[in-house]
């Protein structure tokens, strides 16, 4: 999926930073990582708001947040959900464990 030259408007990250996110995607691992950021995110994570899509149809990214937020202590782990259709970021649940491990490194 190419996404950095969307010009939606954005909700969260600028699409060349999501496009980035999405560039590092393991193959062999994506699947389960989105199943267990699933099964702990799925239940707060919204519909898209243009086509009511449901969570777990839309596209899933883990996302870091960009380095000047991990020095102003502002960073965060989490996945961003994507709809293909509205080419919308639906939502970006902050994952805690994630985050953490990101932050002792
Ligand atoms: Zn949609």
């Amino acid at each position: 999926m190419d996404v950095s030259r969307w010009n939606t408007p954005v909700m969260f990250f600028p699409w060349p930073y999501v496009q980035e996110a999405i560039d590092q995607i393991d193959a062999q691992v994506y699947r389960a990582a989105v199943d267990l950021a699933q099964e702990l995110h799925a239940n707060r994570a919204r519909s898209c708001s243009d086509c009511s899509r449901v969570p777990t149809d839309l596209f899933w990214v883990c996302v870091t947040s960009p380095n000047e937020t991990w020095r102003s202590k502002e960073g965060c782990v989490g996945f961003l959900t994507i709809c293909e259709k509205c080419r919308l970021q639906v939502d970006f649940l902050i994952d805690q464990e994630l985050t953490d491990l990101h932050a002792q490194d």
